[in-house]
């Protein structure tokens, strides 16, 4: 899909917030730094439009971005954290909870690993949770410019089983750098919603 017109219609914490458009949406969701904006960023031609790494102890908030007004793309604030309290730790998956279990719009969930590692525990939690909703998954392995060609097959391999994931559930490797996977991102995208 070209992308021309992106806005930020809302920070949302709850239900009655959510956009009331009817358009599809996906949801972007990743530990922080793994890439989640720099990928949002490619998606949609921009070199910063998406926040970069939001800070700890920020107010965590699910942003709604209007894409070409046709979706919705949903940035799901970022977890693994250090620094965050247990109480905002359970502030944040009561929010995503609430998120993922109750958003009729919600088409699947793009969840982002670093594919030059082992998925972490974290990573693992989160797929569980998409599973337990049965939500479509895509996963995007991030920063594969610094995985030589030889190796991203195996790397693949190291995300399904790591994260066990469905056969329904797609892979793909992507580099924000080189844009590598960006055109397989959007076509998941495009089928899910209907773009
Ligand atoms: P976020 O916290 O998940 O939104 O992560 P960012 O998009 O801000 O990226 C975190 C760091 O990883 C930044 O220093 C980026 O420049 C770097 N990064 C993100 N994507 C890539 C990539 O595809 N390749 C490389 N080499 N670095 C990347």
């Amino acid at each position: 899909m070209q992308v021309n017109n992106v806005n930020l219609r809302i920070s949302a914490v709850r239900p009655d917030q959510y956009p009331k458009d009817g358009f599809p949406e996906v949801a972007f969701a990743g530990r922080s730094n793994v890439g989640k904006s720099s990928l949002t960023n490619v998606l949609i031609n921009r070199r910063n439009y998406a926040r970069t790494s939001s800070q700890p102890g920020k107010t965590q908030t699910l942003n709604f971005y209007d894409i070409e007004s046709k979706l919705f793309f949903v940035d799901v604030p970022g977890y693994g954290y250090a620094k965050v309290s247990q109480k905002e730790r359970e502030k944040w998956a009561r929010m995503i909870e609430t998120y993922f279990s109750e958003r009729q719009p919600l088409r699947g969930v793009v969840t982002l690993v670093d594919a030059r590692h082992e998925p972490t525990k974290l990573d693992k939690q989160m797929v569980d949770f998409l599973h337990y909703y049965d939500l479509p998954l895509l996963v995007v392995g991030t920063k594969v410019d610094k995985v030589p060609k030889s190796r991203r097959n195996r790397c693949v391999s190291q995300i399904r089983k790591g994260l066990a994931l469905r056969q329904a559930d797609q892979v793909v490797l992507f580099s924000a750098v080189d844009k590598t996977g960006k055109d397989d991102v959007w076509a998941w995208i495009e089928k899910q919603t209907g773009v």
